[in-house]
């Protein structure tokens, strides 16, 4: 009897596997599709131009069981839509360098051009590929749309003189059945090979220091690229510091010292051409702290003693779109939570729409909101609540714990967990 309900459970897994593999290979034919475009404008408004379509050289490592975006979180959004059909395919959503950029004085000023890339799976069938982006009541409306032919469209491939080395850090299993996560190397000049590789080496160690990454390890993979710039270091405008790095990194993005990114997003892209990713991490070998990270955009990370805790709660932002638990009203951009708007991220509230946050996850009879225990240690979360002061603000915006990653390098609390967890899920489910 057991032997039989096993065969009975593993044939209705299978049956259920094909059914998605089925759904993905009648709208997809396995290769990955690279759309190039830039962003330009300012706080007022912007316009999304396509630079280029490049055919990826990897198979696609994203999901092919769950299409659409299931999270609705993030102020852009990438879709495919099937022509014949009028049949929306795939999207996702994602957070860019632009919209950082757009709540700076500089931004409310200025105009300024940035470059944006998304992968997509190859479509079979001549396909619309549309940009969108949220208004201010949070509503996802068009930008432009470009129409994709598969058979006639001009398809550019990575030119084969980029170097496109890399090893393998961990291995799973297939990338289409994995999250993919790629550490680059930046900062590393013609004599740090060594230091380099093993810095690789300690850094996809890093990612699975703390939960929930420690349990699903077996549930990555992990590349790391080989890149050694033309000399050592990194840009630095306040040291009048300029590099030329191997992806072009630079401290003291939009005036903030330790905010460390790249604009060079194509470049970066060509660089990775050859590994499958789901996640790019920058691993930025300085002993001065910075780094970054952008909701399925990418994450930089310097290699100061911090960086284990540091790269666990840039992942926060890369992969699961988690706002900031802290409180720092000096931030730029704390513009960026309107009081009588439920933000996007799951993991904050204005109480406006709790009931679409953490509410039911809740014990029966917890005050809302929680008052603040000062008895909680800053190794745990403490009960589950709805405590005042979150996304950069004091007042007005509430967090699930009064210990997070997301605040204070804490274990995650329940809620950023459950996200994250959610989101491995479509990789590997
Ligand atoms: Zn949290």
């Amino acid at each position: 009897m057991r032997k039989f309900f096993f065969l009975m459970v593993f044939a209705l897994s299978l049956t259920a596997l094909q059914a998605q593999d089925d759904d993905f290979g009648r709208w997809f034919d396995g290769r990955t599709l690279r759309v190039d475009v830039h962003r330009s404008g300012n706080r007022k408004a912007d316009t999304v131009s396509l630079v280029r379509f490049v055919e990826k050289s990897t198979d696609w490592a994203g999901s092919r069981s769950v299409l659409i975006d299931p999270f609705d979180n993030g102020d852009y959004r990438v879709s495919m839509i099937d022509i014949e059909t009028g049949r929306t395919i795939y999207s996702r959503c994602y957070n860019t360098l632009f919209r950082e950029y757009r709540d700076t004085d500089e931004g409310a000023r200025r105009s300024a051009t940035f470059e944006e890339v998304s992968l997509i799976p190859m479509p079979r069938a001549k396909a619309l590929i549309v940009f969108e982006k949220r208004d201010n009541r949070q509503r996802f409306t068009p930008q432009a749309s470009f129409r994709f032919d598969p058979r006639e469209s001009e398809m550019q491939k990575v030119k084969s003189e980029t170097d496109n080395s890399f090893i393998e850090l961990l291995t799973n299993g297939l990338p289409k059945n994995k999250v993919d996560v790629v550490i680059v190397p930046e900062g590393y000049g013609p004599d740090d090979e060594r230091r380099m590789r093993s810095d690789l080496t300690r850094f996809a160690e890093y990612l699975f220091k703390h939960e929930p990454f420690m349990s699903r390890k077996t549930d990555f993979n992990v590349y790391g690229a080989l890149l050694l710039g033309d000399e050592p270091g990194v840009s630095n405008p306040a040291l009048s510091l300029t590099v030329n790095s191997a992806v072009g990194s630079t401290y003291g993005v939009f005036g903030a010292d330790r905010y460390l990114m790249t604009f060079n997003l194509f470049r970066l892209h060509d660089i990775l051409d050859e590994i499958p990713y789901d996640y790019i991490v920058i691993m930025v070998g300085a002993d001065k702290y910075g780094g970054g990270a952008i909701y399925n955009f990418y994450a930089t990370v310097s290699t100061d003693p911090m960086a284990p805790s540091i790269l666990t709660h840039e992942l926060g932002h890369l992969i699961g779109g988690l706002a900031d638990e802290y409180v720092d009203e000096d931030l730029s951009y704390n513009e960026m939570h309107v009081a009588d708007v439920e933000p996007l991220e799951p993991n904050i509230t204005t109480l406006v729409d709790f009931g679409a946050k953490w509410q039911a996850m809740l014990e029966p009879g917890v005050e809302v909101p929680t008052p603040d225990r000062t008895d909680i240690p800053r190794t745990k979360n403490g009960p589950l609540g709805c405590y005042e002061g979150a996304g950069y603000k004091s007042t007005g915006i509430y967090r699930p714990a009064m210990h997070c990653m997301m605040r204070d390098y804490a274990p995650f609390c329940p809620v950023c967990s459950k996200r994250l967890q959610d989101i491995f899920d479509i990789y590997t489910k």
